[in-house]
């Protein structure tokens, strides 16, 4: 099988202290192994993958009364 650098497919992210990291997923249809942006290919089936800049999400900035700012995706 010839390996193809593919870029992985963007599922979103999450939210962790403040810290947004972004989730990826193998672009492998059959494997869908979970990436991260370290990764030059899949550790489960060895498929090579680049990393794009992760699409645009549009943002919405609630301010409540604590003054802490809740991000949703929507
Ligand atoms: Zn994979």
């Amino acid at each position: 099988m010839k390996f193809i650098r593919k870029p992985a497919e963007y599922t979103g992210y999450t939210l962790y202290h403040g810290e947004k990291s972004n989730e990826w997923r193998c672009p492998n249809k059959e494997c869908g192994f979970s990436v991260s942006e370290e990764y030059i290919c899949c550790p489960y089936c060895g498929q090579k993958i680049k990393f794009k800049e992760p699409p645009k999400v549009n943002m919405v900035t609630i301010s409540i009364k604590t003054g802490e700012n809740l991000n949703f995706k929507i």
